[in-house]
């Protein structure tokens, strides 16, 4: 028999939003390959390459645009350019394994479009206020480029109707409860059980 593809999992939102840490959380209890990005933004204090994120300049980033498989899907954010690559993801996918890729909106539209099995789900802030504060007290950043994160996240929350799963993240452990409810229904309805 075929092997049954994995489920392709996007979780999607805000910058600031919550997102990496209600994915450190679901890690606890779900099995899936986390698709490590390509970046041209610069590593921050305490990230590594091929962990956190593969860093690139901006040439290597383009001739991979251009490349034979590319990008599942690639954005521009605030300057830089973030994408995934299509290659470990396709691989994981048809070894029948669940694939969880950690992106913002627009990135997300393109996966909407190209994948109709993949499953979407938006991550709402409980307010822009509460937004700002975890982006100021994250202090990776100043406070222009939060600024420009913030004015970002404005037109990102518009977009949350595009997405078939919106979960409010004023709470990390009742999100990431959120989202196992999620995957368990679609693990079912995919008889994937
Ligand atoms: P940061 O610079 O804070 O690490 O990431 C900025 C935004 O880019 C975040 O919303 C993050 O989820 C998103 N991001 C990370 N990797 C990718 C990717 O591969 N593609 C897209 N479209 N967005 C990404």
């Amino acid at each position: 028999m075929a092997q049954k593809r994995g489920l392709l999992l996007v979780m999607t939102g805000a910058s600031g939003v919550g997102k990496g840490t209600i994915r450190q959380e679901l890690e606890k209890t779900e099995d899936y390959y986390y698709s490590i990005s390509w970046t041209t933004r610069e590593s921050r204090p305490g990230e590594e390459n091929g962990v956190h994120y593969f860093f690139k300049t901006r040439d290597e980033f383009e001739a991979e645009i251009h490349s034979g498989l590319g990008f599942l899907e690639h954005a521009e954010f605030v300057g830089n350019h973030y994408g995934t690559p299509r290659a470990a993801v396709e691989e994981q996918l048809s070894q029948g394994r669940n694939v969880l890729l950690e992106i913002e909106v627009q990135g997300a539209m393109q996966v909407k479009k190209a994948m109709d099995d993949a499953i979407l789900i938006f991550i709402m802030p409980p307010s822009l206020t509460e937004l700002k504060n975890r982006l100021v007290g994250r202090a990776t950043e100043p406070l222009e480029k939060i600024e420009k994160r913030l004015s970002k996240a404005r037109g990102e929350i518009l977009m949350a109707h595009e997405f078939k799963y919106c979960v409010l993240n004023d709470n990390v452990e009742r999100a990431v409860q959120d989202i196992q409810a999620i995957i368990r229904a679609e693990r079912l309805s995919a008889q994937r059980l």
